[in-house]
This record gives C-alpha cells, sequence and structure tokens, in this order.
C-alpha cells in the first residue's frame, strides 16, 4: 500500500517551516511595517516593493478556473525544474534512496537527483519508444522512491501508453511523476483527471511551452493535498516573483488565443513532418504529440553544423541513447520553418 508518510524524509516530517511576515498576519490592515520593504516604493512600480504572496492564491484560481483543478492540488515552481528539485529534497534520501528514470528523457531528472547525491536507476525505452516495464519492475526495491515518466517525451516526442502509466500507478508504493509539459500538444488525456484515484500521482505541467511563457519560470505540480502541503513546507517562501504571478494571471485570460496558438503549431508540426518525410537524406521522421520533431537523418552532425553556417540552431541528439544520428527540431513561426526547408532543400539539390 501506498504510504505518504513512509516515503517522506524524517527531516522533512519533522520541520518546522519558515514562518513568513505574510503567514503570520493574513487579515485587513493597511499600515504594512512587518516585512523590513521600502514602504516609500520603489524605481519601479509601486507593487514590486511588497512581498509576493507566498501561496499564489490568486493565480491558482486562475489555474483552477481554466484547468478544473482545486486550488489545494496546485504547487507552483519556479519553473518545472524547481518542483523536481524539491520532490528530491521531499521524499529521498541522500546516498539511500533511488529513483528510476527511462531514456532518452529530459535531462533534468537525473541532473537534480546528482545534485541532491541520490541514486539513478534506468530502464531505457524500448525500441518503439514505450516503457519497458519488465525492466522497471526488475529495478524497483523497498529504496525506490519516484519513477519519472515523461510523457509526451522530450526527446522523442510520443505519448507514453496511458495503460502502462496505470500499471505503474496501481503496483509501485512510490511517487510516479507523469511530466506532461507538452500535454496541450498531444493526442493523449492528462492524467490530472487521475489524482483523486492515485495517491501517488504527481503530475507536472509549465507554463514555458504551450503557453509561450518560458521566461517567467512557472511550473505546475498537481497532486493529493498531502503531497502539495509538504512541497509548500520546503519551497523557499517566495518562489514566485510577483510579476510572474501577475503576468500569468492576465495569460490565463487568454485561454482562446493559447489554444489557437497549439492549434497553429499542431498544423505546422505535421506539415512539417510531410515535408521532412520527402527528403532524400531523412531516414525517419517520429511520430509527435508535441511541438517538435525528432528526425533521423543521415549524417546528423553534418547536416546540424550546416543549419548552423545559415544561422539555424536545432538540438542534436545524435549521441543520445536510441537517437542515433536524430536532431531534435523545434516548430517555429510559418517564415522560421520556410528558411529551415529550403536550407535543407539546397543542401540536399
Ligand atoms: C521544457 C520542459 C520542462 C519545462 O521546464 P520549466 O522549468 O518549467 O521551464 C519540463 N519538462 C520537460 C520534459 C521539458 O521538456
Amino acid at each position: 500500500m501506498f504510504n505518504l508518510n513512509n516515503l517522506t524524509r524524517n527531516n522533512i516530517k519533522n520541520l518546522t517551516p519558515y514562518s513568513s511576515a505574510r503567514d503570520e498576519f493574513k487579515g485587513e490592515a493597511s499600515v504594512f511595517l512587518d516585512a523590513n520593504e521600502n514602504s516609500l516604493g520603489s524605481p519601479l512600480m509601486k507593487w514590486f516593493n511588497r512581498y509576493p504572496d507566498p501561496y499564489q492564491w490568486k493565480l491558482k484560481e486562475a489555474i483552477r478556473n481554466v484547468k478544473g483543478i482545486n486550488i489545494q492540488n496546485i504547487f507552483l515552481g519556479n519553473g518545472s525544474d524547481e518542483c523536481i528539485d524539491l520532490l528530491y529534497r521531499c521524499f529521498c534520501n541522500p546516498g539511500k534512496d533511488n529513483i528510476i528514470i527511462c531514456p532518452p528523457t529530459y535531462g533534468m531528472y537525473e541532473v537534480s537527483a546528482n545534485i541532491n547525491d541520490i541514486e539513478i536507476r534506468k530502464a531505457p525505452l524500448m525500441d518503439d519508444f514505450q516503457l519497458d516495464l519488465i525492466h522497471l519492475e526488475h529495478l524497483i526495491d523497498a529504496n525506490t522512491k519516484i519513477i519519472w515518466v515523461c510523457s509526451p517525451n522530450n526527446p522523442t516526442g510520443n505519448s507514453i501508453n496511458h495503460h502502462d502509466i496505470e500499471m505503474l500507478l496501481n503496483n509501485f508504493n512510490g511517487l510516479v511523476v507523469v511530466d506532461e509539459a507538452y500535454i496541450n500538444f498531444a493526442r493523449q488525456k492528462s492524467f490530472v483527471s487521475l489524482l483523486e484515484e492515485y495517491p501517488n500521482l504527481v503530475v507536472l505541467q509549465t507554463f514555458s511551452k504551450a503557453w509561450g511563457l518560458a521566461a517567467l519560470r512557472l511550473g505546475m505540480a498537481f497532486a493529493s493535498a498531502d503531497i502539495i502541503t509538504i512541497l509548500n513546507n520546503v519551497k523557499p517562501p517566495y518562489n514566485i516573483n510577483q510579476a510572474s504571478q501577475e503576468l500569468a494571471i492576465k495569460a490565463l485570460e487568454e485561454v482562446g488565443q493559447v489554444n489557437d496558438m497549439i492549434k497553429e503549431i499542431v498544423a505546422m508540426r505535421e506539415a512539417l513532418s510531410q515535408v521532412f518525410s520527402s527528403l532524400p537524406f531523412v531516414e525517419k521522421v517520429y511520430p509527435s504529440d508535441a511541438n517538435f520533431l525528432l528526425v533521423k537523418i543521415k549524417e546528423a552532425r553534418k547536416v546540424y553544423e550546416y543549419l548552423l553556417t545559415k544561422g539555424i540552431v536545432v538540438r542534436d541528439r545524435s549521441n543520445v541513447t536510441l537517437c542515433d544520428s536524430c536532431l531534435r527540431i523545434t516548430i517555429g513561426t510559418e517564415k522560421e520553418n520556410t528558411l529551415l526547408v529550403d536550407a535543407l532543400l539546397e543542401m540536399g539539390g
């Protein structure tokens, strides 16, 4: 049986969290002399002189209204990267516990585990880029705390079979973290609707991709209220700055515009996929549920370097497990995609 108490590190269970001025006084007042801010203001806008809301209530309300997720199930991090680090610091004992990743996948799960001195076990994806459940099962032991599943996966672009993820959720007593950074571009449904059903589920999403707000640094973790409470106790008190909170609320009012961009990007992805497939030096264009394409190319490194001479930067993944001779190409604007295709045609010709 999953037991969050057993999963949580002792030092975190016993922690007295930092209590900020904003925590200690929550009522109505007009004179705030409790946080050593500059009461006179700032050279920028007036509201930058005050510390931001440590729990981002208004922003979470706006997220609830768009995504239909209860506020108590929402945690916000300074990018998903902060959520990843916090999950390690809350649930994994350095030098003792282990986690499992399924490469090729997002690099931060491994880097962040190394920073936290957590052992990394690897169950590479199979040739079809799906989970190797048998290998996963063999790697799990009593100290396995987290299994990372990225769906749609970066850099392969495919969604992981829903049924396989549920298999993990049903049989693994640690956390299954489903990173849905690219979910808005996918055919597959989000796992957030299963939060009630699985106390060991954590879903990560981000404002960095479909929402077009990579510079704001805003990541979301959705999980049980108990998990969210633990993350809140450990995070730095003011981890989401005021500008990001205000701007994200504004962006959430424009969900229609974001949905239009998503449709446009998906349409261009399909069109580009067709064009790439027709090029003589392209060996395979993998199906994508994300805003990028993984393309297997003859002499990938040479093509990468040729594109650089044209001022076009793509991601060379040719040295990554299962991605031999592959480039990962983000869908650009119509104009950028045309420049890319023209450059490739010129090279092939
Ligand atoms: C881009 C990306 C993220 C986003 O990270 P942020 O810190 O929120 O910008 C998370 N996971 C994956 C798999 C990604 O590709």
